[in-house]
């Protein structure tokens, strides 16, 4: 193997809109791991934007990528970050205010140094490029179709990716910057919205509607 002069990889972002502008910054061979999650609430977030096509596989799967947060830097449209929790719960699911474009999934602090990023706003084949082409995936239960044959991810195995990068973010600070964060104080930059449980309710059977639409389509 000859050393290359240029170890890392950039993958633009860019939301449907144009406001919020960055770019991932990823090592060769990238340290993250692509996920494609079939999640209830990975489905939820997908139509609570009303972006089901654009977001969702086949198998009402979301691409993912989890990386260090740090990686990912924006250099426009910060002021454009919305963010819901679909549960009330501590995952943050981030998007453009203005075009709903998704872009990424956080915990609610820089404590855990966790960006899981949405991939359907980016390049398919640079995606692959930077980021490679293995994925594992997660929560088949409520995918749609024939998903017996791809490799899944266990949750411990994630759970421990997670810690690790904690512990890491722990003695590095560098680690835990976020271009969704404040740096000084680690504060989300927008105030989560919380869906109502009406609101979810609603969100679910649009979701089942449209996994059995898939279903019938594949
Ligand atoms: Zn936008
Ligand atoms: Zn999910």
């Amino acid at each position: 193997m000859t050393p290359t002069a240029n170890p890392s990889q950039t993958l633009d972002f860019q939301c449907q809109c144009g406001a919020i502008k960055g770019a991932v910054t990823e090592s060769t061979p990238p340290t993250g791991r692509r996920l494609v999650c079939h999640c209830n609430d990975c489905q939820a977030f997908a139509h609570y934007l009303g972006k089901e096509k654009r977001m969702l596989d086949d198998h009402a799967g979301t691409h993912v990528y989890q990386m260090d947060s740090a990686k990912f830097t924006l250099s426009q449209g910060q002021d454009k970050l919305a963010c819901v929790t679909v549960t009330g719960g501590p995952l943050l699911r981030w998007y453009c205010n203005d075009c709903q474009t998704p872009i990424a999934n956080t915990l609610s602090s820089t404590r855990f140094a966790f960006l899981s990023l949405i991939l359907s706003a980016f390049d398919a084949g640079k995606t692959d490029a930077v980021l490679g082409r293995e994925v594992e995936h997660v929560a088949i239960a409520s995918g749609v179709g024939d998903l017996g044959q791809v490799r899944t991810a266990s949750m411990p195995g994630m759970l421990w990716n997670l810690l690790v990068r904690t512990i890491k973010a722990r003695f590095n600070p560098e680690l835990k910057k976020s271009p969704l964060f404040d740096d000084a104080t680690g504060e989300p930059l927008a105030v989560p919205i919380k869906l109502e449980p009406a609101q979810r309710l609603a969100i679910d059977e649009k979701a089942d509607i449209y996994r059995e639409v898939l279903g019938e389509a594949g």
